[in-house]
């Protein structure tokens, strides 16, 4: 049995400075990741400070043709919001092949992305595990590493990011906001998840003490031309082995920009700027996208029992951008369970 304190905070200021005040608190929004690592005594924090009920629940358009997601909108709502449905259909399909509906309801925006890894070595007190208990050593590197990193890993660390959503988020560049004890600021997606190097402790580049408060996504959603395709090991309440967003646009065939991202590969959603570009003016079909994997996957490399990932990751590539050109998005199985 663990002792902490629960406190509930008043407005974002207040989360802040309750957050000051005891460095070993934690925030907690739907709870469904963090109370878990609680029952399993991966973390201990010493007061619980809840921030589900702050005013950060609503989504809204910008200005300039983006919309602004509250940190505290719950997955569910997210992917069923009209204007995520219709304009980022992307981002919906990626979290409606999350967790379970259940899940959904009570996942947050924001605690998505600071869900932790699912590494099982992690998540057992009795294993050595450097993103745990630093300097402890790396039981997957030898251990059973099937679901492990095969891009941008370290000798301390072979962890992938589990979420979904945070794959799409990635594909279309949004950017996270966060207010600290030094203020607001913003930081772009593809920069919020570090890989491991020598401090696989840190998952992200979320300062002590900082409160995420909204994602915003560009006006471009890639609503003609996406894909999210994620292989697990059941049709649902699996996290992915690999998975792929594809966002395409196109002219008569040829490909004007292109978007890839991968998920259950590495520590963080995997972007390559260079496969991505290789892609720009290339005739939409199987040759161009076969090269892009290659050049994506260059890289790559397994550690055993997750060798297979390197071509189910090619496969997948190639697959999801097919379906992303011609229109034909893949469907999740519970798209329209509520
Ligand atoms: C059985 C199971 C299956 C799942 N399957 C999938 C899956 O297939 N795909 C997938 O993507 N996810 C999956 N999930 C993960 C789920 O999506 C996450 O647990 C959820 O998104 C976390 O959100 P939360 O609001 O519950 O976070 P919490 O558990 O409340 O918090 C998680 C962490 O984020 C911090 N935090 C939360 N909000 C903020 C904020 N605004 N600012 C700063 N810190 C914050 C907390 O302090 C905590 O450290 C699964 C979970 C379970 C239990
Ligand atoms: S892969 Fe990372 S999370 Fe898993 S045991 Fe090794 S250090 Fe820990």
């Amino acid at each position: 049995m663990i002792n902490f304190q629960y406190a509930r905070a008043s407005d974002v200021g207040d989360a802040v400075r309750k957050l000051a005040a005891d460095p070993e608190a934690k925030f907690i929004a739907g709870g469904t990741n963090l109370i878990d690592l609680m029952k399993k005594y991966v973390e201990r924090p010493s007061r619980l400070i809840d921030i589900s009920r702050l005013p950060l629940k609503a989504v809204e358009e910008l200005p300039g043709g983006g919309l602004r997601i509250g940190a505290l909108v719950p997955n569910s709502d997210l992917s069923y919001h009209p204007l995520i449905e219709r304009r980022y259909p992307l981002l919906a399909s990626a979290i409606q092949a999350g967790a379970s509906q259940q899940l959904r309801n009570m996942a947050s925006t924001g605690g998505n992305l600071l869900q932790r890894t699912r590494c099982a070595y992690f998540y057992d007190t009795a294993t050595p595990c450097n993103k745990r208990a630093p300097g402890s050593g790396c039981a997957a590197r030898e251990g059973l590493n099937r679901g492990h990193a095969i891009l941008g890993t370290s000798e301390h660390c072979i962890a992938t990011h589990p979420s979904d959503m945070c794959v799409a988020l990635a594909a279309l560049g949004a950017t996270v906001h966060m207010t600290g004890p030094d203020g607001e600021r913003a930081i772009p997606f593809a920069d919020f998840h570090r890989l491991p190097g020598d401090t696989p402790e840190r998952d992200t580049n979320l300062a002590a003490g900082e409160i995420i408060t909204a994602v915003e996504l560009p006006a471009k959603g890639f609503a003609s031309h996406y894909s999210y395709l994620k292989i697990r090991d059941r049709l649902s309440y699996a996290f992915a082995l690999v998975s792929v967003a594809a966002a395409l646009e196109l002219e008569n065939g040829i490909i004007r920009e292109a978007r890839l991202a991968l998920g259950g590969v590495a520590h963080k959603p995997w972007r390559d700027a260079e496969a991505e570009a290789a892609l720009g003016g290339e005739r939409a079909g199987e040759e161009a996208f076969a090269r892009a994997a290659d050049r994506l996957l260059r890289d790559a490399r397994g550690f055993g029992h997750n060798d297979f990932k390197i071509d189910l990751a090619r496969r997948a590539i190639i697959r999801t951008l097919a379906q992303a050109a011609s229109g034909t998005p893949q469907s999740q199985s519970d798209k329209r369970i509520r």
